[in-house]
């Protein structure tokens, strides 16, 4: 007894010592790694990939290669990590891999200009100026929005790019972001180099400028400038994954599964702006664009369900990689299944912009990553933009296909918000709304043969089957909703003729329109409108026909007015 008393007291004692020893261990490891570093980058081994969903929540998972997992952390999240126990190796920062001659900072312009050549790094200064000149120098196709800024003061900037570029006509709005990890920039000059070539192109190219007429485009190719320009705004040499506050974007936006704020973060200014544009903007289609894979990933990241339009989803996503394939030397954006993957088979994320969107906003948004290499070789960038090009054009396009219209009340023809719901398919949000000062909604759906039920407070729901859908083909439906009571006021005031006979000598017959309980008030008006008589008729039972004398009436034309409560009848009467 004593003995093992003794032996519970040496291994108590070895626990405490231990646990004391680990943890000053831990400390000067954390010191080590965060000294001169926010973040760190670094791969471990899992056994299982139940341990995913895990790790997902304690630091950000980049990617997984078989049981390989490579992550970012700041001091607070990898001092977690540690307690998990994990053999760790850190690796040098994705950020800080190119000499400044790979970058060619600003290129050979120091000022931006028309004929651009996207094969360089702008400052952050150019960024801005690229942007406002894009928008000064195309007024008519160009709206520059400013989203809003960051902690350190850099600003978050959209362009619009639209034939009606300050009005909203009810073309679908498209959204592109990219780079809202830091250290992921190939996004942000292909990005610039889209918005330069659709401009140049207006006009002159028919594909753009059909674009241009039937869309609105809107375009954020820096979604973390501080991140990219961290080692300042002449260089993005020393850009990281987070933002200035330490915390990855891409796990900070409410989530369907995981709540508001499941990173633990409060929501970062940069969070705020972009579901602020997410709100006052309907985005039909959207996509945001990162690096370190070379895959597009489509919803859901947060849970093992499939989205209800999972076969659309792998539909343009195969599209999107495909085209890339013609047109790229073979190996390029081959990732998981040649180029495409759900995002929970890949690794789970949460608080992702993806699944936000998609499911807040009733969007489809697909997270693409364009680069196994995080920041690209400056000399690279037109190569990438020419594997690319095509599939951003493509993507955007898939947005006015499918079934989309104009719903609209059947009396006045204004225009509804109505709710579009696939009968029998619509799932987790997977629903449309009409654009309420438009009317006009926009489904895009994979081939096949859907019902759709409308319905808006105060219309009688409508459902139209048998609507057939082929890929990259339009079916348009225009809907036209009856108002609540509309219709069948109105024909009984046309059809049911409740005094009887009509003329007469004033000795006429009430005809209820129908049986029951309950009763009527009925009144009379002369021409000038004038309250001539009125009377109460209580219904019993079967009885419908009831007698009214009015042949004390002078001769003339009367207004005749029957309301039961639900219904209200009116008969012009002659008596002579
Ligand atoms: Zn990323």
């Amino acid at each position: 007894m004593k003995r093992n008393y003794l032996a519970l007291v040496t291994l108590m004692f070895t626990f405490l010592f231990s646990s004391v020893y680990a943890q000053k261990n831990k400390q000067q490891t954390l010191d080590d790694l965060f000294l001169k570093n926010g973040e760190i980058y670094f791969s471990f081994r899992i056994f299982n990939r139940d341990e995913i969903p895990v790790l997902t929540r304690i630091i950000s998972i980049d990617n997984v290669k078989g049981n390989e997992v490579y992550a970012y952390a700041n001091r607070k999240e990898f001092g977690n990590f540690l307690e998990l126990g994990y053999t760790y190796t850190v690796l040098p920062h994705p950020g800080t891999l190119l000499s400044e001659s790979e970058l060619n900072m600003g290129g050979n312009q120091k000022k931006p200009h028309s004929g651009t050549v996207w094969n360089f790094y702008p400052t952050y200064d150019q960024y801005v100026a690229y942007m406002q000149g894009f928008a000064s120098d195309h007024p008519g196709i160009c709206r520059l929005d400013t989203l809003g800024t960051t902690t350190q003061g850099r600003l978050l900037l959209s362009v619009k790019l639209s034939d009606s570029v300050n009005v909203n006509r009810g073309k679908p709005e498209f959204f592109y972001t990219s780079s809202m990890h830091g250290d992921e920039t190939t996004g942000y000059i292909l990005m610039l180099h889209l918005i330069d070539s659709l401009l140049s192109g207006y006009g002159s190219v028919p594909r753009i400028t059909n674009l241009l007429n039937n869309f609105q485009i809107y375009i954020n190719p820096l979604a973390n400038p501080d991140g990219t320009y961290a080692g300042g705004n002449n260089t993005v040499g020393l850009a990281i994954r987070y933002n200035a506050n330490g915390v990855d974007l891409n796990r900070n936006f409410p989530d369907p599964a995981a709540g508001q704020h499941p990173d633990g973060y409060p929501w970062q200014m940069e969070t705020k702006a972009f579901m602020h544009y997410d709100t006052i903007h309907h985005f039909v289609m959207s996509a945001n664009f990162h690096g370190g894979a070379e895959v597009v990933n489509y919803p859901w990241d947060t849970w093992a369900k499939l989205h209800a339009d999972d076969t659309w989803m792998q539909f343009v996503s195969r599209e999107y990689a495909d085209t890339i394939h013609l047109h790229s030397p073979s190996g390029y954006f081959t990732d998981l299944d040649n180029g495409i993957t759900n995002g929970y088979a890949w690794y789970t994320i949460t608080g992702g912009r993806q699944d936000y969107t998609t499911y807040f906003h009733f969007g489809r948004e697909v997270t693409i990553e364009l680069s196994n290499v995080k920041l690209l070789p400056a000399g690279q960038l037109i190569n990438y933009w020419n594997y690319n090009k095509r599939s951003f054009l493509n993507y955007i396009e898939e947005c006015s296909k499918g079934i989309n219209g104009q719903v609209t009340d059947t009396v006045t023809g204004n225009p509804l918000r109505a709710k579009v719901f696939i009968t029998g398919h619509d799932i987790d949000n997977s629903f449309q709304y009409s654009n309420a000062s438009s009317g006009w909604y926009y489904r895009p759906i994979a081939q096949g043969n859907w019902a759709l039920t409308y319905t808006c407070l105060g219309y009688y729901a409508r459902t139209i089957n048998g609507i057939n859908v082929t890929n990259r083909n339009t079916t348009r439906l225009n809907v036209r909703m009856v108002p609540i009571g509309f219709g069948i006021k109105n024909q009984t005031q046309k059809t049911f003729t409740f005094v009887y006979p009509n003329p007469s000598n004033g000795n006429v017959h009430l005809l209820l329109p129908e049986s029951g309980t309950g009763s009527f008030t009925f009144t009379i008006f002369d021409i000038t409108g004038r309250l001539i008589q009125s009377g109460t008729i209580d219904r019993a039972g079967d009885k419908v026909v009831f007698p009214l004398d009015l042949t004390q009436l002078p001769k003339g034309i009367y207004l005749f007015k029957l309301d039961g409560g639900k219904s209200v009848y009116k008969n012009k009467v002659i008596i002579n």
